[in-house]
């Protein structure tokens, strides 16, 4: 029997499989995920806030799966492409006629000394719960050292990631001064960004207007400046020092390690594949979501990996493994997008939404928006039980 695997469970790897699994291919269905459940990878800014528990942004996996598909649960770490194989940290290696690759995405130091020692990343469940602990213990700690540093946070980076987070923290903080009881006027947050751009992604109108939204809740942002070191006490950027004992590290992101590790030809373990998603020179083999790098025919250059991308990907990944099943030729990528909304905590945020035209959105509507965004994200990829469980 023809096995097609799928590595991943996020957004593309689950929705990869879910397709398969609708279209009722005689082929045997095989998910590899190193957890038992799925994440949420757009909410985890909350739950590393304290807005949102874990328990709101995973769902099982396998309650979700039809019964058709096996679900192995370990950690992929290895891929021979040659011999069609996979190497898992405890079963015995895998062999697969089909492979669609969804390993997601890792945090990205790009060399930075310190950075992976001392800044808390938000790549998956453990990393943003253990972001919430270290800001919760950090600050009230406070009451007994009052150590200013306790109460200063710095965040890296100020693309979508890291002001979703902002706007998440400037939520939660007085809620945390009145429980833990700190003086809400002495901390201090700081937001560094090499570049001279906040929020690349959108147009300048929406920028100025949370940026503004941030300020005023207390937020200083500091452009055009690039992090040279991350130390325990500091983030440093040449002869400049951001002192903080909370440091939150959202630069941006990088593939999974698994990619360099199994020999393949990349850059920051993406792969650049063909216009049908496949690997150069394996017509059996697909990337998608964040392992992936798909050139825009229209730009030339290289979409961004969102989740959005990521399930309109798996969408023709599925759709291009059953054509070479069945000898059919396969369907190139397109995208439209539908566009970006980001939240600026619970109740507010900002929109661009590309239907005839730019429909730029501020504030409340915004947060309306979002909800409907995330509970469509879960309905599509789990089921309406789901949806209702995580309310
Ligand atoms: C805080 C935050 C907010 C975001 N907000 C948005 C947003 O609003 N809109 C948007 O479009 N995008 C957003 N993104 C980006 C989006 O989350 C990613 O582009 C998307 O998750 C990529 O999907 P994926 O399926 O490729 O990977 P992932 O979601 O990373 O899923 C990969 C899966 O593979 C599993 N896995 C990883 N390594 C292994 C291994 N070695 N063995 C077995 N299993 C493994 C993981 O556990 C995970 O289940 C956000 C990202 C973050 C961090």
């Amino acid at each position: 029997m023809t096995t097609i695997m799928v590595l991943g469970a996020g957004y593309a790897g689950l929705r990869v499989v879910k397709k398969l699994a609708h279209a009722k291919t005689d082929a045997h269905i095989v998910l590899v995920n190193q957890n038992e459940y799925h994440y949420e990878s757009t909410q985890l800014h909350q739950v590393a806030a304290g807005t949102k528990e874990p328990a709101d942004v995973v769902f099982d996996l396998r309650k979700s799966l039809p019964d058709s598909v096996e679900l192995i649960i370990d950690k992929v770490v290895g891929i021979d492409q040659d011999n069609r194989k996979v190497s898992l940290e405890h079963h015995d290696p895998l062999s697969y006629d089909y492979l669609v690759n969804a390993l997601g995405f890792e945090s990205e130091t790009f060399g930075i000394k310190g950075a992976e020692e001392y800044g808390w990343p938000l790549v998956d469940v453990d990393t943003a719960l253990a972001a919430r602990k270290k800001l919760e213990q950090t600050l009230a700690r406070y009451q007994t050292s009052h150590d200013p540093l306790d109460l200063s946070i710095v965040v890296c980076g100020a693309g979508f990631t890291s002001i979703e987070y902002l706007g998440e923290l400037v939520y939660r903080l007085p809620q945390l001064s009145k429980r833990l009881g700190f003086p809400m006027d002495q901390v201090k947050v700081d937001c560094i960004e090499a570049s001279p751009k906040i929020l690349p992604m959108f147009s300048k109108d929406l920028v100025d207007w949370a940026v503004d939204y941030l300020r005023k809740r207390g937020v200083n942002f500091h452009t055009s400046t690039p992090i040279t070191e991350v130390r325990q006490d500091a983030v440093v950027s040449n002869d400049q020092e951001f002192k903080a004992h909370t440091i939150i590290w959202t630069t941006g992101v990088r593939g999974s390690h698994v990619i360099a590790d199994s020999g393949y030809n990349q850059k920051r373990n993406r792969v650049v594949v063909r216009d049908d998603l496949s690997v150069e020179q394996h017509p059996e083999e697909f990337l998608v979501g964040d392992v992936s790098a798909v050139p825009d025919p229209q730009s030339g250059r290289l979409y961004p990996t969102t989740a959005q991308i990521s399930m309109a990907q798996a969408d023709t990944a599925a759709a291009n493994v059953l054509a070479r099943m069945r000898g059919q030729e396969p369907q190139r990528f397109t995208f439209r997008s539908l566009g970006t909304v980001c939240s600026l905590g619970p109740h507010d945020g900002v929109a661009e939404i590309d239907r005839m035209g730019t429909l730029k959105l501020k504030g409340k509507v915004v947060s309306v928006l979002k909800w409907i965004v995330n509970e469509r994200s879960v309905l599509e990829l789990a089921d309406v039980r789901t949806m209702l469980e995580s309310n």
